[in-house]
């Protein structure tokens, strides 16, 4: 055989389909439904044309202006974009603020940004550097399914929790099962597919009793649309790494931005990792777009009201058509229907050409994961329900 046994063992991730058999409204990614702002779109212009040559150089290696970006983001915007408040001064500048509960204790810092490749990269340092055949994992049984992929990959045992029955994320079960066979902790919060959201404080309560010397990693790639960020914990517990995405909140999704927030020796373990695989991850271009996007973080907290906004006008309407609907702090919903098969309604609606997303996993086979998108798209959504629930 021409291939290692590592390769035969592979188990890749299957994202969310992308047809090209017809124009879908496509909502089943969990992609945003805006645009990057207008400052980004100027901001790559400007440089390409401006700056062609830095397209024949690399690119800064520590990649610290968007860092410095990063960082700066997050003190103003304490990492929810949906509860910040803005103001705006005569001469059209935009004043950020944090909601008084989301506020940073401390200033976040450039050495405490790593950024890569999407987060899926970031994870898979992550993993690299955390985890590895006698260093195992607890997750949630559901939640984001590239973390069971890494698991394969890197040939790491892990244990899945169940959910409880209300959907949440067994946290107490979690905690023992880590402190039992010394294994490090990660999970979404909020959590994927569910949409659920674990409070600070509760996290707060799982990193007193958990491991001190396991990591213990937090993946916030939807915190913005309403949950609590962990960020404010980390000057409190140095094994504390969260994961944040451009892909979401930032309407960047084909950016490819991804990073970790963490006390500056995790990410220089992680940088370590990248400089062993690969010492230039991130492009230029993806380096000034994610500069000019935190630079214009207004535009993109206006885009998170409207999502949540949307979200619930559109739970309203699941409800009300019979829906069982999880009270969601992301940009998509969970739901199932008693008269309808998660499959049968993913089929029909894909037949009146919106793509939504069925996962044909036992134990949520009876759910599908709707990404909210424009009031439009929504609202072509509402009409193909009402025509298959007739
Ligand atoms: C979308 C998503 C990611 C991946 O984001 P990229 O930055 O696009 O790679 C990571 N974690 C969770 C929970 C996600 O939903």
């Amino acid at each position: 055989m021409i291939t290692s046994s590592r390769m035969n063992g592979l188990n890749p991730y299957v994202p969310g389909e992308q047809p090209k058999d017809r124009e879908y409204v496509k909502i089943n990614a969990n992609e945003n439904p805006y645009p990057p702002s207008p400052y980004v779109i100027s901001s790559v212009q400007e440089f390409i044309s401006k700056h062609p040559e830095k397209l024949g150089v690399y690119p800064d290696p520590d990649s610290l202006k968007l860092h410095s970006a990063i960082a700066d983001m997050l003190n103003k915007t304490g990492g929810v974009l949906c509860r910040c408040k803005t103001s705006t001064f005569s001469d059209g500048k935009v004043f950020v603020e944090p909601a008084e509960e989301d506020k940073i204790p401390f200033t976040v810092t450039p050495d405490m940004v790593y950024t890569g490749n999407g987060s899926d990269e970031v994870l898979s340092f992550v993993f690299y550097a955390f985890f590895d055949s006698s260093k195992s994992f607890v997750m949630p049984k559901f939640t984001y399914s590239f973390y069971p992929v890494y698991a394969g990959f890197y040939n790491i045992p892990s244990d899945a929790v169940p959910l409880k029955e209300d959907w949440s994320i067994d946290i107490q079960k979690m905690l023992e099962i880590s402190k039992k066979n010394k294994s490090g902790i990660i999970f979404a919060n909020p959590n994927a597919p569910t949409s659920l959201s674990v409070s600070r404080e509760q996290v707060r309560e799982m990193l007193l009793k958990a491991n001190k010397d396991e990591i213990f990693i937090v993946d916030e790639a939807y915190v913005d649309f309403g949950g609590e960020s962990c960020i404010p914990l980390l000057k409190e517990f140095d094994n504390l790494l969260i994961v944040r995405t451009f892909s979401k909140s930032l309407c960047g999704a084909g950016q490819r931005l991804g990073y970790i927030v963490a006390n500056p020796e995790l990410i220089n373990i992680v940088t370590t990792v990248k400089n062993s695989v690969n010492h230039f991850p991130l492009d230029a271009i993806s380096q000034v777009s994610g500069v000019a996007a935190c630079e214009s973080v207004d535009y993109y907290i206006n885009c998170a009201k409207k999502v949540c906004e949307v979200r619930e006008d559109f739970y309203n309407f699941l409800s009300k058509k019979g829906f069982f609907v999880l009270k969601s702090k992301t940009n998509f919903l969970f739901a199932s229907h008693p008269k309808i098969s998660g499959e049968e309604l993913y089929q029909k609606i894909k037949k009146e050409g919106i793509l939504i997303r069925h996962f044909n996993v036992q134990g949520i086979e009876n759910f599908v994961r709707i990404s909210i998108g424009t009031k439009e798209q929504m609202d072509l959504l509402k009409k193909a329900i009402e025509k298959v629930l007739g």
